[in-house]
């Protein structure tokens, strides 16, 4: 079943169903699994009865560290499965480091596809989703953020972000104060319980975020010159 020395998994971002059959069969016929954190790791491993597994910490503190001995353990012959707290290792999340480590030693390593919010929040925006760009966590100087912002607003492709929650309304109304009728959409609990888009002008947003602070992981879309004006709408 196990082709190469290291599996990157992609895992659930909020719905522990959302993992493929072949995930699950990797994750139960490894050595060892790295993971963020090995607790939050363990429930999900628990949950589908993957029992007695070695887990080690691969984090951004000390991937760089650790990247040396699993390759070494690797090219010894011991069978590694990656993931991350959430979504897919290496997007925002520990992963590149590691791969760069087995580049260099000729490691043979795949990855396993599955949930990303990125590509979640893409297609459920109604943006166009033929051309993106993303660029990871938004920068917090409200300078670098602007620029970022500015360059959303005058690309063609739709542009995405992801951004925390407490920042969620001054980055929405730095986006209306560039561009109010800019198309835009933040997604918000994504696979979750309280999973909601929300659709609209950068300037309708704003306005209901400022009365209705959103709360949650969330990840910000944004239309660009080729997106359609939208009509308001929230889908929860
Ligand atoms: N590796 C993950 C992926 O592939 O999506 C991203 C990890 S990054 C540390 C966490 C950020 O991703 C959150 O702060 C949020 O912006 C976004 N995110 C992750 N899960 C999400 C969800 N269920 N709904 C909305 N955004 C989510």
């Amino acid at each position: 079943m196990i082709e190469y020395p290291v599996s990157f998994i992609a895992s659930p971002i909020g719905n522990r169903e959302d993992i493929t059959r072949r995930a699950l069969e990797v994750l139960q016929s490894v050595d060892t699994i790295c993971c963020e954190d090995t607790r939050h790791t363990g429930l999900l491993l628990a949950h589908y009865e993957i029992r007695d597994k070695k887990l080690i910490s691969l984090h951004e503190h000390n991937e760089l560290q650790r990247a040396p001995d699993i390759a070494t353990r690797a090219l010894a012959g011991e069978r590694f499965a990656v993931v991350s707290d959430a979504g897919m290792p290496g997007v925002s999340d520990p992963g590149y480091r590691l791969i760069q480590e087995l580049k260099l030693r000729e490691v043979g390593f795949t990855v396993l596809p599955g949930p990303s919010a990125v590509i979640t929040a893409l297609v459920g925006s109604g943006l166009p989703c033929d051309a993106f760009f993303f660029a990871g966590f938004l920068p917090v100087k409200s300078g670098r953020k602007a620029t970022l912002l500015q360059a959303a607003v005058d690309a063609s492709h739709t542009s995405i972000f992801y951004e925390s929650p407490y920042r969620i309304v001054k980055t929405i109304t730095a986006l209306a104060s560039i561009d109010p009728d800019v198309p835009c959409c933040v997604a918000r609990e994504l696979t979750k319980k309280f999973e909601t888009y929300h659709r609209g002008s950068a300037s309708e947003i704003a306005e209901a975020f400022t009365k209705h602070p959103p709360k949650g992981e969330m990840v910000v879309l944004i239309g660009g010159q080729n997106a359609p004006r939208l009509q308001s709408s929230s889908t929860d």
